[in-house]
């Protein structure tokens, strides 16, 4: 899957929700979150973020390696 990581925060920019073939990107109250189990991994999200939030999960940097977990537990929360 991929994941959306801090530069995200107060952005949220959305041209990733436009780009995305299966409307897997949801909006939470300060950024979006990618859905793991409905992420198909096309990687079509990526190039079009403005401030290059989006990481395909191997590939997200340490820093924000919570980003990963905070995605997953979004919807947990749901
Ligand atoms: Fe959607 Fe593809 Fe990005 Fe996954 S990688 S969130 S399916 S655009």
């Amino acid at each position: 899957t991929y994941v959306i990581a801090e530069p995200c925060v107060d952005v949220l920019d959305r041209a990733c929700v436009e780009e995305c073939p299966v409307d897997c990107i949801y909006e939470g109250e300060r950024m979006l979150y990618i859905q793991p189990d409905e992420c198909v991994d096309c990687g079509a999200c990526e190039p079009v973020c403005p401030v290059e939030a989006i990481f395909y999960e191997d590939d997200v940097p340490a820093a924000w390696a919570d980003y990963t977990r905070a995605n997953v537990d979004f919807f947990d929360d749901l």
